[in-house]
C-alpha cells in the first residue's frame, strides 16, 4: 500500500516506561470510511489520491499500521468529579507524532481501537453517534477559532458495541499537539518519583514551553504558564457559551487544547447555572462553574509539581500558592477582556463592567439566546417582536451605545471587532441532533451540511439561517459512550 505521506516520530515512548505500554489496536472486522478531513490531511501533508476506500478505512481502524507507527497506549489518572482514580487510555493508542510539512508534529490517536491494559471493565470501543459527535463539536470549535483536538477521520467498524442496546461501532482519529495530560503528572505522582515526574516536565516543556527554560524555577514557570493557558482557554468557551461537561483533571491538556468531547454542549438561553450532563447532578461543571473548576484543576497539577518548585515543601507551597493567587485576577482580567470584544468596546472604562453585568442578568431574567444576542447587537438586527422591546433593555442600549461611541464616534472599529467574536452560528443541539439522527440511518448530507456552515462561523449567509434558532427544549447529555 502506497504510505499517503505519515511521517512519524514517537518521542513520548522515550519517556520512563511507567508512561505507556506498548500495545497494537485490535483488530476489526469489516472497516468503512464514514469520514475523511481532507483539508486536515493536507496540512498534516497527507495525501490519500492514490489509496482506495479499503486502504483508507483500514489505516484508520488500525488494521493496517504503517511504517514508523509504533503503537502506545498512555497511563494517566485523574480526579473524576473529585475523586482520584488511576486510568490511561483505556480504549484509544497513539499511533505516533507526524512531523508536518510546516515541521511541527501532530499527535495520530485512534479512539475506540479496543482494549489496552488501562481498560479496566471496558471493551476498548466506541460507538459511531459519539464519535460523529465529537468530529463535529471539535471541528466547530476550530471553526470558532478556539485552541482544540481535531478530528482527521471515523470509520465504522463492522462490528457492534453494546451500551444500553447494540450500537455501530466507529473509531475516530484525533489529532492533537499532545495528549499529555494533568492527569499524567498526577499519575508520575501517585508513584512518588520525582525522577519521573521531572522526565515528564522536561519533556512537556520541550513540547509546548521551551521559553520558560529561561527562567530560573522552570517548575513554577511552567505553572504559572500553564495557569494562563487554561484560563484562556476557558474564556473562550465562555465567549461562545460551551459547556465542557467534564473538566476532570485526566481531560485537561498540557497543550491548553480542549480535549475529550463527551457531554459538552452549547448553551441556547443565557444561564450561568446551566449543566447537559445527565450525571453532573451538583453542577459541578455548571457554565458560570468552568473558571473555578479550572482553577481547581490547575491547583491539582500544582501539587504534582511542588518537589521540583522547591526542595523545601514549606517554600515550594508558598510559591506555588502565589501563582494560584494570581489566578481568579487574571481570570477576571481576561474575561473582562473578552466581553469588552463582544459589546465592540476598543479601550476600558471603569463602568464596563457593571454595564455588561446589567447586560448578562437582564437575558438570564428573559432567558435571551446568549448567541443571538450578541448577535443581534453586532448586527443592529435585533427582531422587534422579542424581549428587546423591554423598556430595561431599551434604557440599556441606549447607554452601551453612547458608552461605544466614547472612544471615537466612528463604529467601525468597533462592528469588526463584535463581528470577529461573536460568532453567527454554534452547533446547536436541536441540529446536532438531527445531523446526528440523520447520519445513523445513514444520511451523511445534514451533517456535512452543518460541519459546512460551521467551518466559517462568522460568516452569516443562505445556509446559515437554518443553524441560527434557539433550542427551546430541554436538552440532555449522556457520558456512557
Ligand atoms: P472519558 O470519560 O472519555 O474521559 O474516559 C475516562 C476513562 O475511561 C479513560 O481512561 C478512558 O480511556 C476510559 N474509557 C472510556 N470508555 C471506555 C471503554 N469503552 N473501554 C475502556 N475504557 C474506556
Ligand atoms: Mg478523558
Amino acid at each position: 500500500m502506497k504510505n499517503p505521506g505519515f511521517k512519524f516520530k514517537q518521542t513520548y515512548a522515550h519517556l520512563p516506561g511507567v508512561f505507556f505500554t506498548r500495545v497494537p489496536p485490535v483488530r476489526v472486522q469489516q472497516p468503512e470510511v464514514v469520514l475523511l478531513n481532507h483539508q486536515l490531511a493536507l496540512t498534516l501533508g497527507l495525501d490519500f489520491s492514490e489509496n482506495t476506500a479499503d486502504e483508507i478505512a483500514s489505516i484508520f481502524s488500525g488494521n493496517t499500521l504503517l511504517e514508523g507507527c509504533d503503537p502506545i497506549a498512555q497511563a494517566y489518572a485523574g480526579h473524576q468529579f473529585g475523586h482520584f482514580t488511576n486510568l490511561g487510555d483505556g480504549r484509544a493508542v497513539l499511533l505516533g507524532e507526524q512531523e508536518t510539512p510546516q515541521a511541527s508534529t501532530f499527535d495520530i490517536q485512534l479512539k475506540g481501537s479496543g482494549r489496552t491494559p488501562y481498560s479496566r471493565g471496558g471493551d476498548g470501543r466506541a460507538a459511531l453517534g459519539p464519535m460523529l459527535r465529537e468530529y463535529l463539536i471539535s471541528e466547530a470549535m476550530h471553526g470558532l477559532g478556539i485552541e482544540t483536538t481535531r478530528s482527521l477521520a471515523v470509520v465504522s467498524t463492522g462490528e457492534d458495541v453494546f451500551r444500553e442496546t447494540p450500537l455501530r461501532g466507529a473509531i475516530l482519529t484525533r489529532i492533537a499537539r499532545s495528549h499529555i495530560r494533568v492527569g499524567n503528572f498526577q499519575y508520575a505522582a501517585a508513584h512518588r518519583n520525582v525522577d519521573w515526574i521531572r522526565a515528564l516536565m522536561d519533556f512537556t516543556i520541550e513540547k509546548h514551553y521551551p521559553e520558560v527554560n529561561a527562567s530560573g524555577n522552570a517548575a513554577l514557570a511552567l505553572l504559572d504558564a500553564l495557569m494562563e493557558k487554561q484560563i484562556k482557554l476557558v474564556v473562550q468557551w465562555m465567549r461562545v457559551g460551551f459547556i465542557h461537561g467534564v473538566m476532570n483533571t485526566d481531560n485537561v491538556a498540557l497543550s491548553g487544547e480542549t480535549i475529550d468531547y463527551g457531554p459538552c454542549a452549547f448553551m441556547d438561553a443565557y444561564d450561568p447555572s446551566t449543566v447537559f450532563s445527565s450525571i453532573d447532578h451538583a453542577g459541578r461543571y455548571a457554565f458560570s462553574n468552568q473558571p473555578v473548576i479550572a482553577q481547581w484543576n490547575i491547583a491539582r497539577f500544582a501539587e504534582t509539581l511542588l518537589p521540583l518548585i522547591d526542595p523545601d515543601s514549606d517554600k515550594a507551597l508558598s510559591l506555588a500558592g502565589e501563582v494560584m493567587s494570581r489566578a481568579d485576577r487574571f481570570y477576571r482580567d481576561e474575561w473582562l477582556h473578552m466581553m469588552r470584544t463582544k459589546l465592540g468596546l476598543r479601550d476600558e472604562q471603569p463602568e464596563d463592567e457593571a454595564l455588561i453585568r446589567e447586560l448578562l442578568d437582564w437575558m438570564k431574567d428573559v432567558q435571551a439566546d446568549y448567541t443571538n444576542t450578541f448577535l443581534g447587537l453586532s448586527r443592529d438586527s435585533l427582531p422587534e417582536a422579542t424581549a428587546c422591546t423591554d423598556p430595561k433593555f431599551k434604557e440599556w442600549r441606549q447607554r452601551w451605545s453612547l458608552r461605544r461611541q466614547k472612544g471615537s464616534a466612528d463604529t467601525g472599529l468597533s462592528d469588526c471587532l463584535m463581528q470577529r467574536n461573536n460568532p453567527c452560528v454554534i452547533p446547536r443541539n436541536h441540529k446536532v441532533e438531527e445531523a446526528l439522527a440523520a447520519a445513523n440511518a445513514g444520511d451523511l448530507n445534514p451533517f456535512n451540511q452543518m460541519l459546512q456552515v460551521l467551518e466559517d462561523p462568522y460568516q452569516e449567509n443562505e445556509s446559515s439561517a437554518p443553524y441560527q434558532e434557539s433550542g427551546r427544549e430541554p436538552y440532555q447529555t449522556f457520558c456512557g459512550t
